[in-house]
């Protein structure tokens, strides 16, 4: 077993989870580049540096879950940090504009297939890989599991009358966020006694694929808050969701 501590970010090809990958390599971690499709990981992980290498892993796919797993036990014997950031914000044509997203959600009107398909990435995914990863966290001296999450999935947030953004709150992506953060304090009361700590991240609003580049903050800015939580130390908080302003009530 290596001395260096190993983290897996998913989907880590591009957008904030590249940007995640390449702030924990710079933090000394050799980086997993999660990515669906191997030759996208592999020329992202070149952009990380030495310290990074692709793992091909799509997170809607039990036999490619169970497969990364394999490897990282096979090749690197540990893991540590586990970013789940892997998501998707709709399930239609690429490069869909955000207003289109939005009206495309609607709870009257949106394809259930969609909606089917946003949780199974950014909900079911979750479950599957923390799962697989597990056995791994549990033997690390300090296993952290940080998920990608959105303040859009406030229920809280969302239902105060003044929050402006509430307007996008269909039945797809955040709801898919709110149950993300259900399944976030799950795994931390389960792992409440162990060393593991599970927590929320949201990004802000950044300018990537998800949102047609709509966002107004940096991938920079974006990778804060998750790596920040990838990096608690041992008094550091489990069940929680922030964003760099602090606390984002559930
Ligand atoms: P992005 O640039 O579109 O990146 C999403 C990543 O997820 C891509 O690498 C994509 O891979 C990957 N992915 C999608 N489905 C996958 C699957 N089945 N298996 C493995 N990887 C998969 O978007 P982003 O903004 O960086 O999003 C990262 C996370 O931040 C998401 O969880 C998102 O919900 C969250 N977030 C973003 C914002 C924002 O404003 N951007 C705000 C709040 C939360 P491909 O390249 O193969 O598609």
């Amino acid at each position: 077993m290596d001395d260096k501590p190993v983290a897996l970010v998913t989907g880590a090809n591009k957008g904030i989870g590249l940007q995640i990958a390449k702030d924990l390599a710079a933090h000394g971690f050799t980086v997993l580049v999660g990515s669906r499709n191997l030759k996208r990981g592999e020329a992202a992980a070149k952009t990380v540096g030495v310290n990074a290498r692709a793992l091909e892993l799509d997170v809607t796919n039990q036999a490619s879950i169970t497969a990364a797993a394999e490897r990282i036990r096979s090749e690197l014997g540990r893991l540590d940090v586990l970013v789940n950031n892997a998501g998707i914000s709709h399930a239609g044509k690429p490069g869909r504009p955000l207003q289109e997203m939005v009206k495309a959600g609607r709870a009257s009107v949106a394809s259930l297939d969609e909606v089917r398909a946003v949780f199974e990435t950014n909900v079911f995914g979750v479950i599957a890989v923390t799962q697989a990863m597990l056995p791994f966290l549990r033997t690390s001296p300090a296993g952290r599991i940080v998920n990608v999450s959105s303040s859009s999935g406030s229920l809280t947030l969302n239902s105060e009358p003044t929050n402006p953004h509430r307007a996008m709150f269909g039945v797809g992506y955040s709801p898919s966020k709110t149950a993300l953060n259900a399944v976030t304090l799950a795994f931390a009361l389960e792992l409440e006694s162990t060393r593991i700590k599970v927590n929320a991240a949201c990004p802000g609003f950044t300018a990537t694929d998800l949102n047609n580049f709509a966002g107004t903050r940096t991938v920079e800015q974006g990778a804060q808050q998750a790596v920040r939580l990838a990096l608690l130390g041992p008094d550091g908080p489990t069940g929680t969701l922030s964003d760099d302003n602090g606390p984002v009530p559930w």
